[in-house]
């Protein structure tokens, strides 16, 4: 660990003690989800120093799902980690991944998948991919330690995609071979719900969604489409149990309240008949290029050319270039989002962390 990681490492543990566990408590009785928290914010720094951006089918890509899922899963007693090519062209260009996962025997039928893609985009413009999607990374990779200390009542499988950015490939992948063979995922019974993470940190506002009632026009078979709000309904009513800063987005046109699009690797498994959720962090009370569409994340004045605060909007739509966006552009670095929110990112990871955590260990 690099001294200046280390420094930042303590300092964290020093506030999560401190501030939020109180004067007596020490770093072996930290809360199992702020020692995730804590691991993932220091592999973050890792893969921003050993990695940075990943392109979908990049060595840089391969090197952080093997990499890192090496450093972090494979000491996992009993759980092996398990992978699977993803082939895919782009402009004729035949290019290749990998998904890796493990997966956690648990005592009930019921067997949840938390995933997160692994490449990132945006690599010209200097992005290094940390809150698309590197921060979601680090915690699977800290969450696994974890969940290989606890006696789960669910099975749970952690599953990194690859080459989400040029077309979910990834992600279609394992769930085609999932509906090719329903146990094979190490035996466990098929999937009865998956939470995905795209972009968990970074934009204004913490949401969850559920996918569209609307079948996703990518889907094959319309028959098997699954637009349960169950995944998500349970995760806000456990936020809210906790005061935990998760909220729906509002309704905007073709999009009624918390319902979201195919845009991310929660999509294929929607398609594939399991009850899905995903947290993203952005901000719909925007008005965006096209609308209040959460592509705009952020309020930050640095992250526009002009913004007209109380509207929440560009002073000058038809020369704005920048729209508030953090993913896939120079934003997307550690070093400006330290400087733009210096909490903001571990805030955030902090309560998914919590989130998750509870939604694991909270009897249903
Ligand atoms: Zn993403």
């Amino acid at each position: 660990m690099a001294r200046i990681d280390f420094l930042v490492y303590l300092l964290l543990v020093t506030q999560l003690l401190f501030c939020n566990y109180g004067m007596a408590q020490t770093a072996s009785t930290l809360s199992p989800s702020a020692r995730v928290s804590a691991q993932s914010w220091q592999i973050l720094q890792e893969i921003v120093s050993e990695v940075g951006a990943r392109p979908a089918g990049s060595s840089q890509e391969r090197q952080l799902l093997y990499d890192f899922t090496n450093r972090y899963w494979s000491q996992i007693e009993g759980v092996p980690v398990n992978s699977q090519p993803v082939t895919f062209s782009v402009s004729g260009v035949e290019k290749r991944s990998v998904n890796i996962w493990i997966t956690f025997p648990g005592r009930s039928g019921e067997h949840l998948v938390i995933g997160a893609h692994a490449d990132s985009a945006g690599e010209d413009e200097g992005s290094q991919g940390v809150t698309d999607n590197g921060i979601a990374v680090a915690l699977l990779l800290a969450l696994g330690q974890q969940l290989g200390t606890m006696e789960l009542r669910d099975s749970v499988t952690l599953v990194l995609f690859g080459a989400e950015e040029v077309g979910l490939f990834g992600s279609q992948v394992f769930t085609t071979a999932l509906q090719v063979n329903s146990r094979f995922l190490t035996g466990a019974p098929f999937p009865t719900a998956m939470i995905n993470l795209d972009t968990i940190a970074g934009g204004d506002h913490l949401y969850v969604h559920s996918p569209t009632k609307k079948t996703y026009k990518r889907c094959d078979k319309v028959d098997s489409y699954n637009s349960s709000t169950s995944v998500r309904d349970s995760l806000m009513s456990i936020a809210s149990a906790n005061s935990l800063p998760f909220r729906l987005h509002p309704a905007y046109p073709g999009y009624p309240q918390g319902e979201t699009g195919e845009w991310s690797d929660h999509a294929p498994f929607a398609c594939a008949g399991i009850p899905v959720a995903y947290i993203e962090t952005t901000n719909f009370s925007i008005k965006g290029r096209d609308g209040y569409d959460g592509y705009s994340q952020a309020l930050h004045p640095s992250l526009w050319n002009c913004l007209d605060h109380s509207e929440k909007t560009a002073c000058h739509p038809a020369q704005e270039q920048r729209w508030g966006q953090i993913w896939h552009t120079n934003a997307d670095r550690l070093d400006r989002l330290n400087q733009l929110y210096p909490e903001r990112l571990f805030t955030q990871l902090d309560v998914v962390s919590k989130l998750l955590i509870d939604f694991l260990t909270t009897d249903k």
